[in-house]
């Protein structure tokens, strides 16, 4: 008795490349069946049940990806075995079809001869592992330039300013579009915080240094922190060390949100597959790092979710970085009233007691406060408040940070007046500044 012929079934849009197969002397040993879109081939799983399905990743309609998986969810089809062919040997795509169970991957352009040989090991069983594209070197999307010897080598820069979300167009030229990131350097030494979108452009253009450890630290994870992240070009440099230190996260770990942040559904480059070396640390309350000449404590922030607020020492100067803070949460007091009603600060004495004595703070203060009046528990201060607290910490110069996406640069302006104004009324001297991107602090 003649064992019957192997049922093979070929999806693929190129009808020249299946008929080319069809006619094969080759393929009179099989039986084939071929299907040219997705919802042709899932029919044709259903009916002509074979046992080896060959499918493009990139099939119409129905994707190669959800083939694979229909086939192996099937309990009718599941001794078919899936191959999968594409154009494109992109090795997140050979992670996932392994993943999900296919036994191989053919990278097309194929001869007929190599095709048809390739069936035969499946059916032999000799085709036991998925040959995964050799790693391509990574392409640099631009050539960082070198920093300038004798650029200032000790300073502040704000590379983002924004808070929320990134924002660009006419209206935001003067204050810029960027979400939160500072660069912290005294000669060698370097700190950054914050790894919201302004990251990227700092990464363009730090210097190479070989084995040179960098240091990152997030106020939080929430997404205007860390969004620049994949697009930091150091990461892609395999001689870098690059620690990150982040407050302990409520869900997961540091390193946990790290790898969700890059999986494949939403970067092409996986955590694992980044060149420098990732080390993680949790950043608590309390906590005091020294980075050689740069020395940095930490003090909760009010925001939702983990979130802590910095304390800057460089040469002689001690610097604050509170991005997201809801000072006085739910008060809509006017200020001279507020700075007088002292319950209204119990909670928070331990962080006007860390940020007292500071020569200058970078504070928010997100909101205007007739804005203020329906966003209470957003985590971000109103004018009024956040002045309150610089006349209650005594500090004498304020760089106001993390400006609301919906602030236009007029609009801004505007507001920059009205906290000059609430200053005077608190007959509290402070130097009043509005961060740009870009802005430089010098501590010389
Ligand atoms: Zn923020
Ligand atoms: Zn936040």
């Amino acid at each position: 008795m003649q064992t019957p012929k192997k049922k093979i079934l070929i999806a693929d849009a190129e009808i020249e490349f299946l008929q080319a197969l069809k006619s094969s002397k080759k393929a009179e040993k099989f039986s084939l069946e071929v299907a040219t879109t997705g919802s042709d081939c899932l029919k044709k799983m259903e009916s002509f049940k074979p046992d080896l399905l060959i499918v493009d990743f990139m099939l119409p309609e129905i994707h190669g990806i959800e083939l694979l998986k229909t086939a192996k969810n099937n309990q009718s089809l599941r001794k078919t075995g899936v191959i999968l062919t594409s154009y494109h040997p992109m090795i997140q795509n050979y992670q996932i079809a392994l993943k999900l169970g296919a036994n191989y991957f053919i990278e097309k352009p194929i001869t007929q001869t190599a095709f048809f040989e390739l069936i035969e090991q499946f059916f032999a069983g000799t085709l036991n592992s998925i040959p995964f594209p050799p790693r391509k070197k990574p392409v640099q999307p631009y050539s960082p330039s070198q920093m300038p010897k004798s650029h200032n080598p000790s300073y502040l820069k704000l590379w983002g300013t924004r808070g929320s979300n990134p924002v660009a167009g006419a209206e935001y030229v003067r204050f810029g579009g960027n979400t939160p990131c500072l660069e912290i350097r005294n000669g060698e030494d370097l700190v950054i915080i914050d790894a919201g979108s302004g990251v990227r452009a700092l990464g363009q253009i730090l210097p190479d240094h070989p084995g040179k450890e960098m240091h990152i630290l997030l106020s939080h994870t929430h997404w205007d922190h860390l969004l620049g992240f994949p697009f930091f070009y150091p990461i892609y440099q395999s001689n870098r060390e690059i620690h990150i230190w982040s407050p302990v996260g409520f869900e997961k770990s540091t390193k946990e949100l790290f790898a969700d942040m890059l999986a494949h559904a939403y970067f092409p480059v996986s955590l694992d597959d980044i060149q420098s070396s990732i080390f993680f640390h949790d950043l608590r309350d309390g906590q005091s790092l020294s980075f050689g000449s740069i020395q940095i404590s930490t003090h909760y922030a009010f925001h939702p979710g983990p979130t802590l607020c910095f304390k800057i020492s460089i040469k002689n100067k001690t610097i604050g970085y509170v991005t997201d803070n809801e000072f006085l949460m739910g008060n809509h007091l006017p200020p001279k009233q507020s700075e007088k009603k002292e319950s209204l600060f119990t909670p928070y004495a331990g962080l006007l007691s860390f940020l007292s004595g500071c020569d200058l703070l970078i504070h928010e203060a997100q909101y205007r406060d007739e804005e203020y009046l329906d966003r209470v528990g957003w985590g971000h201060s109103s004018l009024s408040n956040a002045s309150v607290l610089l006349k209650k910490t005594g500090i004498k110069k304020w760089v106001v940070t993390h400006h609301d996406p919906r602030h236009t640069d007029e609009y801004l302006l505007q507001k920059q007046q009205e906290h000059i104004s609430t200053m005077e009324e608190l007959k509290h001297e402070c130097l009043v500044q509005f961060a740009y991107d870009g802005m430089m602090i010098s501590v010389d």
